[in-house]
């Protein structure tokens, strides 16, 4: 891994990460970190701040129970900012996949971009290098495979790669969304309320 100039995965596999065709074709829960997983905190360093969202250890086990890979890929420019490090960045993994245990849950693996919009780079969304990393590093079926995040770049990414694309907007949190959304036409297959919500139309589809 090219390091400070690709993104980069966080390494939580209990499992040896094999080639491609190593294993059998698994559809994908991709799922977005902040505002989606956890309340955003906005370039959050310590991984003691972390809480999930309720809801998200259950929808995570459940789809996980239907077969799908759970891979999480993040903006993270606070790296390239100087506001926090990889290792943080680690670590809020690690704390997360901790949080999820006591609801028999984890994200399989997660990706993240340290670049600030100005470096141009692939991997950050609504760019796609890192889907299609996941895709090669866990053989992962795109064409049964789901986009969940709070934001329309989360959608957009989703829909260049023609994953079917989830939305989840509270309720009462949606005013600045639903003009971010219209401006980039960026209508997702599915608007929930709710993480778990969001999940469970995710596999009503598929
Ligand atoms: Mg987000
Ligand atoms: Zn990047």
């Amino acid at each position: 891994m090219l390091m400070g100039v690709l993104g980069t995965r966080t390494d939580v596999s209990a499992e040896p990460v094999g080639p491609a065709g190593a294993t059998p074709l698994r559809p994908a829960l991709f799922v977005d970190r902040d505002g989606t997983l956890n309340p955003d905190l906005h370039y959050m360093k310590d991984a003691e701040r972390l809480e999930l969202y309720r809801g998200v250890g259950e929808g995570l086990r459940v789809a996980a129970e239907h077969g799908y890979r759970t891979v999480c890929v993040t903006n993270q420019s606070g790296v390239e900012r100087g506001l926090y490090t990889r290792e943080d960045v680690d670590r809020i993994h690690r704390r997360l996949n901790e949080l999820l245990r006591p609801h028999r849950a984890r994200i399989d693996a997660f990706y993240y971009c340290p670049h600030m919009p100005e470096h141009g780079c692939d991997c950050r969304k609504p760019r796609t290098a890192l889907f299609e990393q996941a895709r090669r590093e866990w053989n992962l079926d795109l064409t049964r495979s789901a986009m969940l995040g709070d934001r329309a770049l989360d959608v957009e990414a989703g829909r260049s790669l023609g994953l079917l694309t989830a939305l989840i907007r509270p309720r009462g949190h949606d005013a600045n969304g639903s003009a971010e959304l219209l401006e980039g036409s960026m209508v997702p297959d599915i608007l929930a309320h709710s993480f778990r919500g969001a999940v469970y139309r995710v596999l009503s589809r598929g």
